[in-house]
């Protein structure tokens, strides 16, 4: 199957109205009056982000999902994507098939469509641009934090890092449906999606949880020129990701990555899909407290140099 069969068959059901059947060069993105377009790129590469024996419409939605992300953790709902594709020669019709399928479902439940983007050979490896909108000027940045903010995280923390290490051969003795929710965690992340209009309402400053919650909050204290406290006993944990490390649990939870959450700061008290976790204090860093007491951590996130 050449290039242009495969677009064809495969991406063209997923094109949206403005995309011209993906047999243009170029789409649009219809503008919208009074918004902002946020636009926002992710690449996962195996090894990496996912595994070359993935179920394919789970590579489909993680570098979907790992996108729509970035765009919830700004207060953007999501529009529209590109796709960009490097397929090894030796690619089966029953792998594309079922990475467009999965493409197909998260269409559906994320009320994106596919714009465009381009094919070639070599080692696998998956890209996608996607495009949300928010009201004019209303996109949460990471700068913004205020002293005496409260610090909040949607989800549960250190499943898909829990996923990932299970994956990679980590000792463990998990029930098998403890084991299927953290690597389902890592194939598949849950973006706060439908969080995003509320979430615009209420932060000062938000960032998406990829690189390790600790990490990814000193990119809010560092642009805010403010410290983070985070309270560790309040890090939202899953049961399954307690069972996995135990006493260790905190600690990795919060220095893994791939989570794919919001935290934001907003002021205390507030209630909704999400959990306090700390706050916001004069100063520099995040620390990390557990009853009152600092613990020390790893310095940094995940980097990949
Ligand atoms: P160019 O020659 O400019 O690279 P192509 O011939 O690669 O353009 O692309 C032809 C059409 O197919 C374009 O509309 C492009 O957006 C679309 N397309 C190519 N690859 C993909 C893909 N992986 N997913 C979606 N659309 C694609
Ligand atoms: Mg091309």
């Amino acid at each position: 199957m050449d290039e242009f069969a495969i677009i064809a068959k495969y991406f063209t059901p997923l094109a949206g109205e403005s995309a011209f059947g993906l047999k243009d060069d170029s789409a649009i993105v219809p503008a919208r009056a009074g918004h902002d377009l946020v636009v926002t790129t992710d690449t996962i590469a195996q090894g990496t982000d996912f595994f070359p024996a993935d179920p394919p419409d789970t590579i489909a939605q993680k570098v979907l999902r790992v996108n729509l992300s970035d765009l919830a953790a700004k207060g953007a709902v999501p529009a529209h994507y590109l796709l960009n594709l490097t397929l090894p020669r030796t690619v089966t019709q029953d792998w594309l098939a079922a990475f467009a399928d999965g493409l197909a479902r998260d269409q559906k439940e994320f009320g994106v469509s596919l714009l465009g983007g381009d094919t070639g050979t070599g080692e696998l490896s998956i890209s996608v641009t996607a495009f949300g909108f928010v009201p004019q000027g209303k996109m949460v940045k990471r700068g913004g934090a205020k002293i005496g903010d409260a610090v909040y995280v949607t989800g549960t923390i250190g499943d898909s890092g829990g996923g990932l290490a299970i994956l990679k051969g980590e000792k463990h003795a998990l029930p098998d449906a403890d084991r299927d929710y953290l690597t389902n965690r890592y194939r598949v992340p849950q973006p706060p999606v439908g969080f995003a209009q509320q979430l615009r309402a209420i932060a000062h400053a938000s960032v998406d949880v990829s690189d390790g919650l600790m990490a990814d909050l000193g990119h809010i204290a560092a642009v805010s020129h403010v410290g983070l406290v985070v309270e560790g006993e309040r890090v939202p944990l899953s049961a399954p990701v307690e069972a996995l490390w135990g006493a260790q649990a905190l600690i990795r939870a919060v220095t893994v990555g791939d989570d794919y959450q919001a935290a934001f700061t907003a002021p205390p008290g507030l209630n909704g899909p999400f959990t306090r976790i700390g706050q916001v204090v004069a100063g520099e860093g995040v620390s990390l407290t557990v009853n009152g007491r600092e613990v020390g951590i790893p310095l940094t996130g995940y980097q990949h140099f």
